[in-house]
């Protein structure tokens, strides 16, 4: 017996919801070549990497051999693409394998995408490249040990299919690993058929799955509501405080666990500077580094419209209900933002409110003038906390600007700041955006060690290692100000 047969994938999804998923199966992959195999994530979902490895386990990280019983689905959902709305999208590419239940006894799902045109492929080819898969790897793995919430890769396979896009690029199937693909656009979806019990078992199978303590609210649904936007506020607080910018916030990639989901056009800041924005695409910076917040404010505004009929039959009552939740997202992201940043510069909690909020927006200021390495100086102030200011000075050009910030820093904390607390919230390694491309362009050419090199770093964010110096350096200058992830 093989796990790919013998694993037991449940459809706990296209039972409940089969107005939202389409039957459907993965295209051929005619030389499947495992290139990355998330072991631990593996392990932890109750199956044997060796045998993810075989003829037989390939077949079900590319789809092409599901499990006896599995009933592999294209999700529908719709969404405000760059702020139009689409009635229509869904898995274009591609598949909900089915759900499995991990070590911590929660549901997961496991997704294919890459795996061929399904019937919500519109234009698309339904294939995916080598290069931006391994990017989602990479930098979802980041962002998990950075200790954020985000679906997680489990492998990547080449399927020995050649993909068009301005060259020919090989191509593979990444599968992944999520709480759920609940969107925004899945409540979106459900809303526009006019079908108030589909929106009603939507909406129940969401908090059962992610918000169950919604259930037992005076109002469930608002109630489910509020528990996203937390989830949100926090998710994107905690972005922002590692410096990641999505890139397509859409409200199609937007979750309603409040996992970090579709890394497509992301990449981490180099340099700090809201108005970062790493998609050619995205030319009215609609979804910048510092637009994230209220970008997911309008996002949740969706989800609250969405949700009016089930909040109050009164739809007025609704309204109004549904604008006074949305506010509180404000109060969640300034929260979490504030907690966030504070603990990073090491501030103590009973510091007066006055004097941390300078000493933020300050730093903030200094490293913007300066164009400073956002992930670099955070690190450089631990190292000032325990009394070397080298690191810090050598990133800055405003000494005297930097040395009066300082001096102000460690007069707010008494005792001084525990650099070695700070550490722990700063990263030393992120999957910089000259490294990742140095991956990616080897990894297409067939060389896998730069791969393994970069996960070993960003696999442990906060532990500074030696023989990992260059992936803890600023972007050689060569790699310009004009970087584009599409
Ligand atoms: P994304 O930008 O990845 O969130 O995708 C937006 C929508 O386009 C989703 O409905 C995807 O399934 C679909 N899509 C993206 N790329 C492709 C492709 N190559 N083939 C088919 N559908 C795609
Ligand atoms: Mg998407
Ligand atoms: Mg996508």
């Amino acid at each position: 017996p093989t796990p790919a047969m013998t694993l037991a994938l449940g459809d706990r999804f296209a039972r409940e919801l089969p107005e939202l998923a389409v039957p459907w199966q993965a295209e051929e992959a005619p030389e499947p070549t495992l290139l990355a195999l998330n072991e631990p994530l593996a392990t932890s979902l109750g199956l044997d990497p060796a045998t993810l490895r075989s003829p037989e386990g390939l077949g079900l990280l590319t789809g092409t051999r599901v499990p006896d019983g599995a009933r592999p689905v294209a999700q529908v959902y719709a969404g405000h693409q760059f702020g139009g709305y689409s009635p229509r999208l869904g898995d274009g590419r591609a598949l909900l394998l089915g759900e499995l239940t991990d070590a911590d006894g929660v549901l997961r799902d496991l997704h294919l995408k890459g795996s061929g045109r399904t019937p919500l492929a519109r234009g698309g080819d339904g294939l995916a490249a080598v290069g931006p898969m391994l990017r989602e790897y990479v930098v979802s793995e980041a962002i998990h040990a950075l200790g954020i919430p985000t679906t997680r890769a489990l492998a990547v396979v080449a399927t020995g299919r050649a993909v068009r896009r301005e060259t020919l690029l090989p191509g593979a199937v990444l599968a992944r690993v999520a709480s759920s693909h609940l969107r925004v656009g899945s409540f979106q979806y459900a809303r526009a058929t006019d079908d108030l019990d589909l929106l009603r078992r939507l909406a129940d199978h969401a908090i059962a799955r992610h918000h169950p303590d919604a259930a037992q609210a005076d109002n469930p649904y608002l109630a489910l509501f509020d528990a996203v936007a937390a989830a949100q506020a926090s998710l994107v607080a905690q972005w922002m405080c590692v410096g990641f910018v999505h890139g397509v916030l859409n409200t199609d990639n937007v979750t309603i666990s409040g996992e970090s989901i579709d890394y497509g056009p992301c990449a981490f800041l180099d340099v700090f500077e809201p108005t970062t924005v790493f998609s050619s695409i995205d030319e009215g910076g609609r979804y910048a580094f510092g637009n994230q917040p209220p970008i997911t404010e309008w996002n949740l505004a969706r989800l609250a419209e969405a949700l009016l009929p089930l909040i109050d039959d009164d739809q007025e009552q609704a309204v109004a209900l549904a604008v006074e939740a949305l506010g509180r997202f404000g109060d969640h992201y300034a929260a979490a933002w504030k907690a966030g940043t504070r603990a990073k510069l090491g501030l103590p909690a009973g510091l007066d409110d006055a004097v941390a909020t300078a000493l933020v927006d300050d730093v903030y200021a200094l490293m913007r003038a300066d164009r400073v390495d956002h992930t670099g100086f955070f690190r450089a102030l631990g190292a000032a906390a325990r009394g070397d200011t080298e690191p810090a000075r050598s990133l800055v050009l405003d000494l005297a600007g930097l040395d009066a910030w300082l001096g102000r820093w460690r007069a707010a904390c008494p005792g001084g700041p525990d650099g070695d607390a700070m550490d722990l919230l700063n990263p030393v390694y992120i999957p910089r955006n000259h490294l990742v491309e140095e991956v990616l362009a080897a990894a297409t050419a067939g060389d896998l060690a730069p791969l393994a090199a970069l996960l070993t770093a960003v696999r442990a964010p906060y532990d500074e290692r030696p023989g990992l110096e260059r992936f803890a350096e600023p972007a050689p200058d060569a790699f310009g100000d004009g970087y584009q992830t599409f």
